[in-house]
């Protein structure tokens, strides 16, 4: 029995009935509708997923991920299924909450699953992680024509979030300020970090203070103005001061 640690255990009875799998794929769906899906598998559908990760960032898990589960068609013998929750239309990007979800959720079966190899799916019955419609619909995936997991997600998990679990499995660790190189890496790094700060403030539903501040700071390191005439610099406008004259040295060395 293979249990995710972090995702909230609601064992389907086809749990324990299924037929034995060894995942090599990973398939990222929408649910198409708002709230848990544990009600929907058990009472109405002979169909079952994994997981499911609530816009709040919730993982329910369903099925163990040795055993079968039925909503990848022909990759039902060799995939792990995820819902996500989405709105009835599934037309909007995974939020910041359910994308870091997903993202960790990806990146312990690449853990625990070794055959899930860390990159796009290359084929329908080869290793990787994937999305239901990319080999189109209906394709080995899929019987019907459809378009989950949504126009939004699919470029959502094309270039940002399979290549962030592509990149949690490199030993190579994260730079630090000091060895960032260029002014777009440090405002990049800044930017992530405002906007995640961001994104938990609103999940927190504060106001006021937090954002405030984070805004203020993203400004002054993002835009800096020029210290006013016979004013003193604040710290920002001095640290760019220092790096002007560091690159002005360099630049003088030839
Ligand atoms: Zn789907």
């Amino acid at each position: 029995m293979t249990l995710c640690p972090f995702a909230t255990h609601r064992l389907l009875p086809e749990s324990t009935t299924q037929p034995h799998i060894t995942p090599r794929i990973a398939i990222l769906h929408s649910a198409a509708g708002r709230g848990s899906l544990y009600g929907w598998f058990k009472d109405n559908s002979s169909l079952e997923s994994h997981f499911w990760v609530s816009d709040e960032g919730l993982i329910e898990q369903y099925m163990d991920t040795n055993r079968r589960a039925d909503a990848n068609r022909n990759a039902n013998a060799y995939a792990v299924s995820i819902e996500t929750e989405s709105s009835p239309q599934a037309t909007e990007r995974w939020t910041p909450a359910q994308a870091a979800a997903i993202t960790r959720l990806l990146d312990w079966l690449c853990r625990e699953h070794p055959d899930i190899e860390r990159q796009q799916c290359d084929r329908p019955d080869g290793s990787g992680i994937g999305w239901h419609t990319m080999w189109g619909s209906p394709s080995p995936w899929t019987p019907v024509a459809k378009s989950c997991p949504g126009p939004a997600r699919i470029p959502q998990a094309r270039d940002e979030i399979i290549p962030a679990v592509i990149a949690a499995g490199s030993p190579s660790e994260p730079k630090e300020w000091s060895d960032m190189a260029t002014e777009a890496e440090v405002k990049a790094a800044v930017k992530a970090g405002v906007k995640e700060a961001l994104a938990e403030e609103a999940k927190n539903k504060t106001k006021g203070s937090l954002g405030y501040m984070l805004r203020g700071i993203s400004r002054a390191v993002l835009d800096p103005v020029e210290p006013k005439e016979g004013s003193k610099p604040n710290a920002f406008q001095q640290l760019r001061e220092q790096g002007r004259q560091i690159k002005s040295a360099i630049g003088n060395k030839g």
